[in-house]
């Protein structure tokens, strides 16, 4: 203002009509801050006149909550007199208070002493409005950077991190400043995921691309690995040059896992399919194969009898030998025929049961009585309990009959001579129980849940001698299932053993 009002007390009419057309509020104040003049505008904008404003009338358009503090700037600026800047709020003639940029300057002469005062007020509502609303921007900006459900991070051209938000921290598992501090994406890189890291920032560093998006590893602080989805993308300059790499990383090592899951199900059910496929190639084989077994086995069965009753001729004792020899070799092979396809029938999924009321007494007088032979060559004597009593139920008295016979067989097989051999049956309103107890060789406690598995022989003293395949138990535990029942076993070493079919009423 000092160039151009020099050596005047009073400001001409000239620059008073300058001041006056002004689109900012002004006025002018004598050195001691006594306001004598203000422009059209403020008496437009504050709805004033001069006799209200004259002197120091003017504070009855300011804020209370804010005049104590411009007067005491104001004052200051008097006192100094030197320019003076602060924004303040007038009120309108529509009674609301506005934000005005006020601008104080001292007009000095050339003794450099202040002759007058001018002020301008310029409305800086607008201003005030963008301002607000570019800091709420940019903090609503900082909140979602700070509390996004996503890592992200600023890093430089060097690879450096400029800015990391919360989340970053929590998957990485460092403080927002030991990632500042120094670390680079080099640090926090699985090693096997670091060469395509470098070739792609190459890649966005010279333009071919501008971003990218790819599943990596980190490592942790504490040396646990974590699987990140990583989407980077570019900024660059007004020349084209790299500014900074935004990275935006979703933690996905629970995906990952899942997937993981996933995969090692679908492994195992392959691998389950291709054993049933195999299981049922082998069941067809076994199926067919033992047919062509049984038919000629039976054959060489019934001409040895033939032979052994003297149909052939009277024997040597020497011929009557060889025959029984093979005989007992016949038994075997007709056994391991007999169990083979048995067991094939079973695990067929198509197998039926052939149920039927039957009596189980008369039944399980039947299977006694066709092992009674048998028995007696071994000497061993069999006690029959419960038969006295009809009990009937709905079986299917083929497989219930073989499954019993087993047992029964089993029973004498491995018991030594003389030994005692006792059959119950027990009703009870739900529910029949079959047993079948000897005083054999018993078996052990742990081997005793494997006696029902496909193919297992316990060793014990009477294996290498008697007729075996282990899979006599195996089919019998099926057919009862199939019945809805169950088979248990209890058992005592060199004591003898109790096997007990439960089959419902
Ligand atoms: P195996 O044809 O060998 O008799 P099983 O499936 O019938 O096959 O029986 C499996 C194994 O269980 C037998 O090898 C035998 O060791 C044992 N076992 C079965 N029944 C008895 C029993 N009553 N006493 C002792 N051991 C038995």
């Amino acid at each position: 203002m000092e160039h151009f009002v020099k050596d005047i007390d009073t400001p001409d009419s000239l620059l008073l009509e300058m001041f006056d057309n002004l689109p900012s509020l002004a006025w002018m104040a004598k050195p001691d801050g006594y306001v004598y003049w203000f422009n059209k505008r403020w008496y437009e904008y504050t709805g004033t006149t001069a006799e209200d404003m004259e002197g120091w009338g003017w504070q009855s358009v300011h804020d209370p909550k804010t005049l104590p503090q411009v007067l005491k700037r104001w004052k200051e600026a008097i006192e100094a007199g030197r320019p003076t800047e602060m924004t303040f709020p007038l009120k309108g003639t529509d009674g609301i208070f506005r934000p005005f940029l006020t601008r104080v300057a001292p007009l000095k002469n050339s003794r450099g002493e202040v002759h007058h005062w001018l002020g301008t007020s310029t409305d800086v509502t607008e201003l005030v409005k963008t301002e607000q609303a570019l800091r709420e921007s940019q903090e609503q900006a900082q909140a979602i950077f700070d509390h996004a459900p996503v890592g992200i991070t600023y890093v430089d051209n060097s690879g450096e991190w400029l800015m990391v938000n919360n989340r970053i921290c929590e998957i990485l598992g460092y403080s927002k400043q030991e990632l500042l501090g120094g670390l680079t994406f080099k640090d926090i890189t699985h090693p096997d995921d670091l060469s395509t890291d470098l070739q792609m920032m190459d890649k966005v560093r010279k333009g071919v691309i501008d971003g990218y998006t790819r599943e990596k590893r980190y490592v942790r602080k504490d040396k646990k690995t974590v699987w990140g989805k990583l989407t980077g993308s570019v900024v660059r300059d007004q020349n084209n040059q790299l500014k900074y790499f935004i990275a935006i990383v979703e933690d996905i090592t629970e995906v990952k896992k899942a997937q993981e899951e996933q995969h090692k199900l679908q492994r195992i059910a392959q691998e389950r399919n291709e054993l049933l496929k195999i299981n049922k190639a082998k069941d067809e084989f076994i199926g067919i194969a033992s047919h062509q077994l049984r038919t000629p086995a039976t054959a060489v069965k019934q001409y040895i009898g033939l032979l052994l009753n003297g149909f052939g001729g009277e024997l040597t004792e020497e011929q009557r030998r060889y025959l029984l020899i093979a005989d007992e070799s016949n038994k075997r092979q007709l056994k391991l025929v007999n169990d083979l396809l048995k067991t094939a029938q079973i695990d067929d999924s198509s197998y039926k049961l052939q149920r039927r009321v039957v009596s189980l007494t008369e039944l399980l007088k039947e299977t006694i009585q066709a092992e009674e032979f048998v028995l007696k060559m071994r000497e061993q004597v069999l006690t029959a309990k419960g038969l006295d009593k009809d009990i009937t139920a709905k079986v299917d008295p083929i497989e219930i009959k073989l499954a019993i016979s087993n047992l029964l067989e089993n029973a004498s097989k491995y018991s030594g001579p003389g030994k005692a051999i006792t059959v119950s049956l027990v009703a009870s309103s739900k529910s029949v129980s079959i047993s079948i107890e000897d005083e054999g060789v018993g078996i052990a406690k742990v081997k005793q849940k494997e006696i029902f598995d496909k193919f297992t022989r316990i060793d014990n003293e009477f294996s290498d001698t008697v007729t075996g395949t282990g899979l006599g138990l195996y089919w019998v535990k099926q057919i009862v299932e199939l019945h809805g029942g169950t088979i248990k076993v209890k058992s005592v070493l060199k004591k003898g053993s109790k096997f007990t079919i439960k089959l419902p009423l």
